[in-house]
């Protein structure tokens, strides 16, 4: 383990922790894994300095739902909806991808998040077609140096039909090898969960089994539940199965309802809103004011890079214009005038951020600059033209929630570790093109 100390020094500081408070200008130090300080000024003799006078320092962004196996295969589903989505590609290309397509694309994925400030992942892979399948997203995952929580869901060999459509078929025991094989440390970068299909998908026998084996292995849960496309009530089946808990991360819940959002909140559970994906496709409107209002913090997610941006940038604005849009179409509707917003950039950056780490059960180690938490740290070129001029902790906040984009993250650090330094990936990228073009021309041919 690295013991270096790195100083970024000068730095717009938004720490994201509100005992600490965020800074016009000072210097953070990170000591090996961890961030060790944050103050105005700190002297470090023999630490590297990172001389960083126009720039933002944030803490790494977290996708909190992401199917990362689908890194190669980009846009393929931009104009489909979530139904043409099962249907055409769900059905006929998922269940043809090899453990060499899975590995592809979740090195991609975690790459091109890095690339974009994307500190912590949580992949759903549902494409666990054979034992090799999941290893080699693992594989990926790891050589990456990104945090990540690999989420073991079903395959799709037989058929998008026969694991998605009230199944009957219980979730593959090979989830408790590879728990045992690459996850017997909770104290590393990537961590295992259960990617279910939950009540919406299964027959209720079978979601009984997959909820027993999740807790028998003391893996976290992480589900599409309440979404269009699904089935109704789902939260509320869960209750009634004496089932919820803070073990959950509910995606989407776009059609619950305020009592469902309630239950959820009870219960610790945690939710994830795709913005893009569920507007793109319909899954359905993005619930994040409704979930703030019945006391759950959502984290944001990406969900498939075939219908939606890579980067948590573009989620953040996706979030904060449907928020808006629905604040004031609420307003207005009653007859009055939109006066005031209600969601603001920075409790979007929250979401992306704090929130995001608490939705994934990373709270305690990462989500925000604390001194003692892991160094997930993003600096951010405050001087580019489309960020400029930040002045402010204020100004600072709405050019990262606003304005910025991939092209302006100059620096990644996960626990502690370079990952893009002066805008550079430190990875090879041409590797991952030639892979992930090589996975492509196999899935679809070399004419499309
Ligand atoms: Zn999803």
């Amino acid at each position: 383990m690295s013991n270096k100390q790195i100083l970024i020094r000068g730095a717009c500081v938004l720490t994201m922790d509100p005992r600490i408070g965020d800074f016009d200008r000072a210097d953070l130090m990170i000591d090996g894994r961890h961030i060790a300080e944050v103050a105005p000024h700190i002297d470090a003799p023999g630490a590297e300095i990172i001389e960083a006078n126009s720039m933002i320092v944030i803490p790494g962004l977290v996708n909190t739902h992401h199917h990362m196996w689908q890194g190669s295969i980009r846009n393929v589903a931009i104009d489909y909806t979530i139904g043409e989505y099962f249907a055409k590609f769900m059905s006929a290309i998922a269940p043809r991808f090899t453990p060499e397509d899975v590995y592809a694309g979740d090195l991609m994925s975690a790459l091109e998040g890095l690339n974009a400030g994307v500190t912590t992942f949580l992949d759903w892979c549902h494409v666990t077609n054979t034992p090799e399948h999941a290893d080699e997203a693992i594989r990926a995952l790891k050589e990456s140096g990104a945090r990540a929580i690999y989420a073991y869901g079903p395959p799709l060999g037989r058929g998008v039909r026969e694991w998605f459509y009230q199944s009957g078929l219980p979730h593959p025991e090979d989830a408790r090898r590879v728990r045992r094989e690459h996850f017997a440390s909770e104290d590393q970068l990537v961590t295992f969960a259960l990617a279910l299909r939950g009540p919406d998908f299964t027959q209720p026998e079978v979601n009984q089994h997959d909820f027993t084996m999740a807790r028998d292995l003391a893996a976290p849960i992480t589900m599409h539940i309440g979404a269009q496309g699904g089935a109704p009530d789902g939260v509320l089946k869960l209750q009634r199965a004496g089932l919820l808990g803070s073990d959950i991360n509910h995606v989407h819940v776009t059609i619950s309802s305020d009592e469902e959002m309630r239950l959820i909140a009870d219960s610790g559970g945690t939710v994830s809103v795709t913005p893009i994906a569920e507007m793109m496709m319909g899954v359905g409107a993005p619930v994040t004011g409704r979930l703030l209002k019945a006391g759950v913090r959502p984290g944001l997610g990406i969900d498939t890079i075939t219908g939606s941006s890579g980067d948590m940038f573009s989620q953040m604005r996706s979030a904060l214009a449907m928020e808006r849009m629905t604040e004031a179409s609420t307003v207005w509707a009653a007859g009055g005038s939109y006066q005031s917003v209600g969601l603001t950039a920075r409790r979007v950056l929250e979401l992306a951020t704090i929130d995001g780490a608490r939705t994934l059960w990373l709270d305690s180690k990462i989500g925000s600059l604390t001194p003692g938490k892991e160094a997930d740290v993003v600096i951010l070129r405050a001087d580019d033209l489309n960020m400029a001029p930040v002045t402010s902790v204020a100004s600072a906040v709405s050019a990262v929630v606003m304005n910025a984009d991939t092209s302006n993250v100059d620096s990644v650090f996960v626990a502690g570790s370079p990952i893009k330094r002066g805008g550079r990936m430190l990875a090879d990228l041409d590797r991952v093109r030639k892979l992930a073009a090589e996975s492509y021309t196999r899935l679809f041919g070399a004419n499309n």
